[in-house]
């Protein structure tokens, strides 16, 4: 592994990796939708329980690289409780750290992918599980994938 992967495999996600956070089914969800990342043959299930606009509770599964494994259950701790917009407004954040590597103004895990930006093939895997759990908010459980889908 050079070391500009072990820069980008930093101690959050090998963590979330390594003990998933809100892993598995969630048998109260009332939304669920899937993500496929071909390009690295990633995927993964959000399943989500929504009560008025609000996020009451969220899991997911699904099998793949480090990046996009981690960073669905670290999704799922940031979202949890939320509402919709304001898990959007996550997501735009997140995206924003991947996509440029800019780190989060305030001290947030988000920030532990500000890494992934230096590899453009794995904003793909990082983003999955985020626009899988989005889906689901808008109640579209039509499977993704983000070869149709931007980034
Ligand atoms: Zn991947």
């Amino acid at each position: 592994m050079s070391s500009d992967l072990s820069d980008l495999y930093q101690q959050v996600i090998l963590d979330h990796n390594k003990r998933p956070r809100n892993r598995g089914k969630l048998p109260t969800a009332n939304r669920v939708a899937h993500g496929d990342n071909p390009s690295c043959g990633d995927q993964c299930n959000v399943y989500l329980r929504l009560e008025g606009d609000k996020i009451a509770d969220i899991s997911f599964d699904g099998s793949g690289c480090a990046i996009s494994q981690a960073s669905a259950s670290l999704m799922t701790t940031q979202v949890k409780g939320k509402t919709a917009a304001e898990a959007e407004a996550l997501f735009k954040q997140f995206h924003e750290i991947v996509t440029t590597g800019k780190e989060p103004e305030e001290i947030s895990d988000l920030g532990a992918f500000a890494g992934v930006h230096l590899f453009p093939a794995r904003i793909k895997c990082a983003t999955l599980g985020w626009h899988a759990a989005l889906n689901a908010l808008h109640g579209d459980a039509a499977p993704l994938t983000t070869e149709s889908h931007l980034d």
